[in-house]
């Protein structure tokens, strides 16, 4: 499961050979450490009201990444010689037309060369609706196009990702909005690391962000949640990551992998649960473990997920059926139990892993893809459910990751998809478990119905 290419082409001398070949020369990912700093290096703050018009938006991002501790400059001139960038901030909340865009991006365009490896580009925008006029529209979707393009050209490990204030968020500059702060802390931080060329839109003002450095550490304490699949792979891996963050964690898993499912709640101090989801009543049996050993249940992580891969032409229902069953019959026989007992704690969260199969296509996995498309079509109806609870359902497609289930893969076709992303990487399983980690904090209570890709953003399909 590890990519001794990427070893190769970062040390010694091969390091050497492959930069004379001019072979891909993947970049080692600053992932996350706690105490770590947040950003390395000064952050810049642009805004597209930089000449001229009011820079009130630009003055708050600014501020707040002040009181966040990191060195903020607001003109490109103000790097001292040979430093580099540790993040580019781009607030375009009051672009009216797409020449607006002009200024605050080909301002970014003359940082990127001196971005820090890893460093980090964020944009603040506004959603294009169909009511705006269509000038508006133009400059605001106009964003969506020029992130996810200069994220492809940044190099050294360096992502850029925005944030879309949604419709309900009009006439306000948004930085008061828990989830806002909380999703430009993300992408700021290490944590992000294989999020790559994402717009995440804050819809509402729901959620609560840390009053200071220590809540920031520790955001989910107090919160008792379950991970389905956490015998092994990612779904380990997300247990470890939401005990790291102070919560209580439940593993479930299916009873012959009951001995790996102990070790891994024995490791986060949590509790383990020997069910196959695709038990009739599995939601409740998980609600009657978690509230009765707990006392609560606050968060739910769906990640147990199979593969049965075939071409549609040779697939019999003994490849389909299973992969429905688990991926998403489950899920959503789990939510209506989950949902309809009334015993949720208050702002619930549900985090559910869906596939970049499933937004792009993948031959050989129709069925595959079908599940985890459904996953999110699950998440967008279930999201207006979990609204009034205060709570939200979000999913996470990752791309290519290294895991057993990846690992079984033939080894060419596994190298090629590994380089088949703007960061020509596999990710790791803690790229998607600090993303599902955020999604299921208090400060995310204003993303729901979301999808959030942990791809490096792939290359190819959409
Ligand atoms: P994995 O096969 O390593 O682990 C999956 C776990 O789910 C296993 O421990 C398995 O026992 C458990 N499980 C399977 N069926 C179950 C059932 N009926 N009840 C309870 N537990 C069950 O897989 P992984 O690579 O860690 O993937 C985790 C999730 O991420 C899956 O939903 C997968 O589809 C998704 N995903 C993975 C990748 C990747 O590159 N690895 C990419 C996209 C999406």
């Amino acid at each position: 499961m590890t990519d001794t290419y990427l070893k190769l082409v970062n040390a010694g001398s091969t390091k050497t050979l492959a930069k004379k070949l001019g072979l891909p020369r993947p970049a080692v990912l600053r992932r996350f450490v706690p105490g770590q700093p947040l950003v390395v290096g000064p952050t810049l703050v642009l805004g597209s009201a930089d000449h001229g018009a009011p820079r009130d938006a630009t003055d708050a991002v600014a501020r707040l990444l002040v009181a966040w501790g990191l060195d903020v400059r607001r003109d490109p001139a103000q790097l001292e010689d040979g430093a580099r960038w540790g993040a580019v901030v781009v607030v375009l909340t009051e672009v009216e037309t797409p020449t607006d865009l002009s200024s605050a991006l080909l301002a970014l365009g003359s940082t990127l060369r001196t971005l820090a490896p890893s460093g980090r580009v964020v944009t603040l925008s506004r959603a294009a609706t169909e009511s705006d006029v269509p000038a508006v529209a133009a400059a605001r979707h106009g964003v969506d196009g020029a992130l996810r393009s200069l994220a492809k050209e940044l190099r050294g490990g360096a992502t850029g990702n925005g944030i879309v204030l949604g419709p309900d968020l009009a006439g306000t500059d948004g930085l008061g909005v828990p989830s806002v702060a909380a999703a430009l802390r993300f992408f700021l931080s290490a944590k992000s690391a294989f999020v790559d060329g994402q717009l995440v839109t804050v819809g509402s003002s729901a959620g609560t962000v840390p009053s200071d450095d220590a809540g920031w550490g520790a955001p989910l304490a107090g919160k008792v949640a379950v991970v389905t699949g956490a015998a092994r792979g990612i779904g380990a891996q997300i247990a470890r990551v939401l005990a790291r963050d102070g919560a209580t964690v439940v593993c479930v898993d299916v009873p012959p992998a009951g001995d790996a499912l102990a070790k891994v709640a024995n490791a986060v101090r949590g509790t383990a649960l020997q069910l196959d989801i695709t038990a009739d009543d599995a939601g409740t049996r998980i609600l009657d473990h978690a509230v009765g050993r707990h006392g609560r249940l606050d968060i739910v992580v769906h990640n147990a997920g199979i593969t049965r891969d075939k071409l549609l032409a040779n697939m019999t229902s003994d490849t389909w059926d299973p992969v429905l069953a688990v991926n998403i019959t489950a899920q959503l026989r789990m939510n209506e139990q989950l949902l309809a007992s009334g015993r949720l704690a208050d702002a619930p969260r549900i985090v559910s892993l869906a596939s970049t199969s499933g937004i792009a296509g993948n031959r050989g996995q129709t069925n595959y893809a079908a599940s985890k498309a459904g996953v999110i079509g699950m998440a967008r109806a279930t999201a207006p459910l979990m609204a009034p609870l205060g709570g939200t359902v979000n999913a996470v497609a990752p791309g290519f990751i290294e895991t057993e289930m990846t690992a079984k893969i033939p080894a060419v076709t596994r190298q090629v998809a590994r380089r088949l992303n703007a960061l020509q990487q596999g990710g790791l399983p803690v790229d998607v478990a600090e993303t599902i980690a955020f999604l299921a904090s208090p400060a995310a209570g204003g993303i729901n119905g979301e999808v959030v890709r942990v791809c490096g953003q792939n290359l190819v399909g959409r």
